[in-house]
């Protein structure tokens, strides 16, 4: 079995790496925009033989977990190529398409991960593991051809609400595994020895922040990040804040399929449709969607009235609705995503808006991946006997953490 990075042995973002066996079959897994693309487009795309549909020696995509940076360029291939992840992840990618910019088009086609359950496809034999990360419904994924054993981590951590996944996985690793495909995401980003807040700690800062803020609460984070929806909701219940939503935002959460995630008609919950989406609404006549969860549906006179004892899951889509209703007196705004997006210019009109609205702004977040010292632990849990470095701008940092690492280039292809 030959294995080559496509993209992501020096990258973060972008991350495409294909798996030949002996007989000349192949797989290509994930499929990510670069972080620096500009606009999703086809020239992005890694030069695979067979993306086309062209050639029956490519078996199938395998996509580890709904980040655009796994799976954004799935739209340039073809549909008679089966694209095979989990079920959750697969729904919230197509209900969630509708609402975003740019054609996020996602191959229905394929079969879905059952965690822990292997599956053959042609000489491979794929088995999948679902484990804890920011994105819902992701996996580590084995896969053996040629009496060959190859790990692929994807993204990972073991401080977020699915913690035990991971340390399940840790606990009880599929035994002699050849290669270790490792991310390292958070290598030189934070010292060896430092670590991240877990999800329950940024539930309590959230909750500390609501407490003090007399005007309305902006929460701005993706709402994809189940995770982290999950602890703003739950720093809603013990301040007695409502949580409010948009329709997008209702869409995603029951798309996950899981009754124990909040969802628009839970009573704790307000969904507000802001003015720029009710005409998306119209347009793309979702008057059925829209029926679907209209059961605590409020309008701004009543957002307006409650305020202080709300928090918006905000979007940028409601900065006109906040600036024409006076909604920001004494309003406090709680960034919960990665500082970098910040930064970023096309974010330049957010942070403006911020400023010119005169209201504090809070960091409140965790990363999506585990620590230099959660990537060793993990690496001792499995024991490969190669470790290869993949998703990271950092591959030189490995060594300083792990014994036997072996690098390779964008497009060698190298055997397990
Ligand atoms: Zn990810």
């Amino acid at each position: 079995m030959q294995v080559c990075i496509h993209r992501g042995s020096k990258e973060i973002g972008g991350s495409c790496f294909e798996v030949v066996s002996d007989c000349g079959k192949r797989l290509v897994l994930d499929l990510g925009l670069p972080l620096d693309a500009e606009g999703n487009d086809k020239k992005y795309l890694p030069d695979i033989p067979g993306l086309d549909g062209s050639d029956d020696s490519l078996l199938a995509v395998l996509i580890s977990h709904p980040h655009l940076d796994h799976f954004g360029l799935l739209g340039h291939i073809s549909n008679n190529i089966p694209v095979i992840m989990g079920k959750d992840a697969r729904n919230i990618l197509i209900k969630a398409a509708p609402f975003l910019r740019g054609d996020w088009t996602v191959p229905a086609l394929g079969l879905n991960f059952k965690s822990e359950i292997p599956f053959e496809l042609g000489p491979f034999i794929i088995t999948p593991y679902l484990i804890d990360h920011s994105g819902y419904d992701a996996y580590s994924i084995l896969i053996e051809a040629d009496g060959k054993r190859l790990f692929y981590s994807g993204d990972f951590r073991m401080h977020g609400r699915k913690a035990k996944l991971t340390e399940k996985l840790m606990a009880y690793p599929p035994e002699k595994i050849d290669v270790l495909l490792l991310e390292g995401s958070t290598l030189g980003r934070i010292e060896n020895h430092e670590s991240f807040p877990s999800e329950t700690e940024i539930e309590e800062q959230l909750a500390t922040v609501f407490t003090e803020t007399t005007g309305l609460t902006l929460v701005h984070t993706s709402a994809q990040n189940i995770d982290r929806v999950v602890s703003i909701f739950r720093a809603c219940k013990k301040t007695g804040k409502t949580l409010v939503i948009d329709l997008y935002t209702a869409v995603v959460l029951e798309a996950t399929g899981n009754k124990n995630i909040p969802q628009s008609d839970w009573p704790e919950i307000a969904l507000y449709i802001p003015e720029k989406q009710r005409i998306q609404i119209k347009q793309e006549q979702w008057f059925n969607l829209l029926t679907r969860h209209l059961k605590n549906r409020i309008f701004i006179s009543s957002l307006q009235s409650i305020s202080n004892k709300s928090v918006l899951l905000f979007r940028p889509i409601h900065m006109p609705d906040l600036d024409h209703a006076n909604l920001l007196h004494n309003a406090v705004y709680i960034y919960s995503q990665w500082e970098g997006y910040w930064e970023k210019e096309e974010n330049e009109y957010l942070r403006v808006w911020i400023e010119k609205q005169n209201i504090p702004k809070i960091s409140i977040h965790t990363s999506g991946h585990a620590s230099p010292a959660g990537l060793k632990r993990f690496a001792e849990a499995l024991a490969p006997v190669r470790i290869v470095p993949i998703h990271t701008f950092m591959p030189e940092k490995y060594p300083e953490l792990f014994e036997t690492v072996e690098f390779h280039h964008d497009g060698d292809y190298w055997e397990v």
